[in-house]
């Protein structure tokens, strides 16, 4: 079932029951939207398997003494094969260690965080799951755009625009209901022939639409536009990953709501630091 037959018995041998992975959301950006129970743990744990959506200042919460290792995840330059990392948590677990598998977002979106938990589970390696906020949420809030509201989406969308080749088409016409906010994951790259489908398949061209670049971050960028004009404004600016798509009616509200990238953004009174108990 899986390529680790060796593996158990490696465990065995070393005692794995002491070990443990928690799989941990770091959020979307901001560190200050870690969770509690997120920085207790960093401050914890004995090794740190971490990738390139973490940005230092929750990084900085991990313990001075604890193994750090990168694991990249960029779409163009994978640092470890998805099999070398969970080949490597349950090494790490079956040294008996307190592991943190920490991931931007929310581990259970578009994360891979259950294809690491199965082969946990098929190893027998025992494991906690920490939700965090996904950027959908994150980017959308920073963003001003509220992802449903009574009046123009009762339903919201979390897809990726990063489709596998030659692999599974998008359902467009579920896609392009009215009503909706489709929150695109990973569609930069896709973004023109995205907003060409959509139109293509019932959506106005004058749908609102924005790209959030760097959501909740500092240096968080955010095109609001259309359908017809997102893509191209979008690569006039620029913009990079990881950049998050919202479409839908809800998009026009950032007229009104847009506060975090507003010029004069007051600095924050409080800093993370929590007693951890440790
Ligand atoms: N598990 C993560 C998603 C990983 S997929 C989560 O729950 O958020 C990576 C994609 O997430 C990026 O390509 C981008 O579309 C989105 N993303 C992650 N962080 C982001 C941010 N700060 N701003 C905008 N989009 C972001």
């Amino acid at each position: 079932m899986n390529s680790f037959a060796d593996v158990p018995a490696m465990i065995a041998a070393c005692g794995a029951s002491s070990g443990k992975v928690y799989l941990v959301g770091a959020g979307p950006g901001d560190p200050e939207l870690l969770t509690l129970r997120a920085a207790r743990l960093l401050a914890q744990a004995q090794a740190v398997v971490y990738d390139n959506l973490v940005g230092p200042e929750v990084l900085a919460l991990i313990h001075p003494a604890a193994q750090r290792i990168y694991v990249g995840k960029e779409r163009s330059r994978h640092t470890m094969a998805q099999e070398d990392i969970n080949a490597l948590l349950v090494r790490l677990a079956g040294e008996g260690l307190s592991v943190v598998r920490l991931k931007g977002g929310d581990p259970f979106i578009f994360g891979r965080g259950g294809e690491e938990l199965q082969v946990l589970a098929a190893h027998g390696v025992p494991f906690e799951v920490v939700p965090g906020i996904t950027a959908a949420c994150g980017a959308a809030s920073y963003a001003g755009i509220p992802l449903t509201h009574r009046d123009y989406a009762q339903s919201c969308l979390f897809v990726t625009g990063h489709l596998k080749e030659g692999g599974g088409e998008m359902d467009w016409a579920a896609l392009a209901r009215p009503h909706q906010t489709l929150a695109i994951y990973m569609g930069l790259s896709m973004l023109p022939s995205i907003c060409v489908r959509l139109v293509e398949s019932g959506l106005s061209p004058c749908m609102p639409a924005a790209a959030i670049e760097q959501g909740t971050l500092p240096g968080q960028r955010v095109i609001a536009a259309t359908l017809s004009t997102l893509a191209a404004e979008v690569a006039a600016a620029g913009l990079r990953s990881p950049c998050l798509t919202v479409v839908g009616e809800v998009v026009r509200l950032r007229d009104q709501l847009a506060w975090f990238d507003a010029p004069a953004m007051q600095p924050r009174e409080s800093n993370l630091a929590f007693t951890t108990g440790a």
